[in-house]
């Protein structure tokens, strides 16, 4: 078997196709191990080759036309981005967090010449400067019960503009991004629901500060941070949707966000059996091939089954996204859980079948590993994930 759809369009072949090769001609094994390393091995985003990815028209291929983008659906994206995680998720997840943040600018009040503006810088590719977004919720004592934020904005009617306290953390592309998300609550007196409002900040507004990316066990491809907002001044035009409006929305996007995960963790699951089945076809035991001990054979059998499964769901997911079905937040968080439980058991199952040689860091088996266990806490840990489904037929007893 191999990665993609069943059902994959000829765009999505000549997508994947392209995704491999830069991935196989930019980061060879050794180069990946080497980009781990740096900055005290907290690694760095490597926007050479997002930049590569530009100039093959494959950045942010699902920006809406009305401003310059390809209008493509969300299984054309996740075909992408499955791609790309065979060679490395972590630079996958921050293209991925870079590319789709157009939505910011989009979804605000910026006049027309100003999107416009952002859209030309967002897709120019001569320029090495790369310019993206990233999405600002969680707080130190908010994750899971993201109610907690406690950033806030209050309204200076008389220079119609909005000041911004309070601080973020586990940022995606906190470093590299343009602009940011921000979630901040702008009237305490209602829930959350309705107190919570999105505003677009650009970066270099004064009163931002960037707090150092954090040290990861993997994902070191993509950087994770935080901001520091004091004081931090932004014009009405800046609020995204609508006022009160924000948490509905950050819940809304996180639903297509969470089960798309499963991508990144299904490229790199995919390449850490297609690993394993080589060398279980070379290495020998007992007057066999050790593919040929049941044991060995069924286990890859069984992982195999597991990926398409975990494909079947994403599939599902991206489709119902694509047709503007609502995906509704307890299938989409069970697709991400279901679907990254499936691939981090897969690479685990894999570092086994290598034997001693499973864990050296020669082999690609303990990095996988290392990426794939990012995945569970993001966009709602598995707790969280069964309480969500949970809810959904629990009566009130
Ligand atoms: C690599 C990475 C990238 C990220 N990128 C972003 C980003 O770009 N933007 C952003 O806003 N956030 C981002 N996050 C943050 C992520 O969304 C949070 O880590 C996640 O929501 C969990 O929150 P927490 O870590 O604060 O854990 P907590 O909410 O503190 O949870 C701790 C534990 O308590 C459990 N728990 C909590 N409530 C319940 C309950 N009701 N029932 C049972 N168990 C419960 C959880 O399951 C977990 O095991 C990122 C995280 C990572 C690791």
């Amino acid at each position: 078997m191999a990665i993609g759809f069943l059902m994959m369009t000829d765009y999505q072949r000549e997508i994947q196709a392209k995704a491999r090769e830069i991935m196989e001609r930019m980061l060879p094994f050794d180069e990946l191990r080497r980009r781990e390393d740096l900055n005290g091995g907290v690694g760095e985003f490597p926007k050479d080759v997002q930049l590569e990815f530009m100039k093959a028209d494959l950045f942010a291929i699902n920006m809406t036309p009305k401003y310059g983008g390809k209008g493509k659906g969300f299984v054309d994206r996740t075909a992408l981005y499955e791609a790309i995680s065979y060679t490395d998720p972590g630079f996958a997840f921050g293209f991925r967090g870079l590319g789709d943040k157009f939505d910011a600018i989009a979804d605000s009040h910026l006049p027309e010449d100003e999107k416009h503006k952002w859209a030309a810088k967002f897709l120019e590719t001569k320029n090495p400067e790369v310019v993206g977004g990233s999405f600002c919720l969680t707080e130190p004592q908010a994750g899971s019960d993201a109610t907690r934020i406690e950033t806030e904005a209050v309204y200076d009617k008389g220079n119609d503009e909005w000041i911004i306290n309070g601080e973020k953390c586990l940022i995606n592309n906190s470093d590299i991004c343009s602009y940011m998300t921000v979630f901040a609550w702008t009237d305490k007196t209602v829930s959350a629901g309705k107190g919570v409002t999105a505003f677009l900040v650009e970066k270099d507004r004064a009163g931002v500060t960037v707090l150092p990316p954090v040290k990861k066990m993997g994902l070191k491809l993509e950087n994770v941070g935080g901001f520091k907002f004091e004081n931090v001044r932004v014009p009405s035009t800046h609020i995204i949707g609508e006022l009160g409006g924000g948490f509905k929305s950050a819940m809304g996007k996180l639903d297509v966000d969470r089960a798309e995960n499963v991508s990144f963790c299904l490229g790199a699951a995919q390449s850490a059996v297609d690993f394993c089945k080589k060398f279980a076809n070379e290495r020998q035991a007992f007057g066999k091939y050790i593919v040929q001990h049941e044991g060995v054979g069924f286990a890859i059998a069984e992982m195999e089954m597991k990926l398409q499964t975990a494909r079947a769901l994403l599939f599902q997911a991206m489709e119902a996204g694509d047709r503007g079905m609502n995906l509704g937040t307890a299938l989409s968080i069970g697709t991400k859980w279901y679907g990254i439980q499936m691939c981090v058991e897969v690479a685990q199952d894999c570092i086994d079948i290598l034997g001693g040689r499973g864990t050296l860091c020669d082999y690609p088996l303990e990095k996988v590993y290392r990426d794939l266990r990012a995945f569970p806490a993001m966009g709602g840990t598995p707790l969280i994930a069964k309480r969500t489904i949970a809810k959904t037929f629990t009566e009130k007893h």
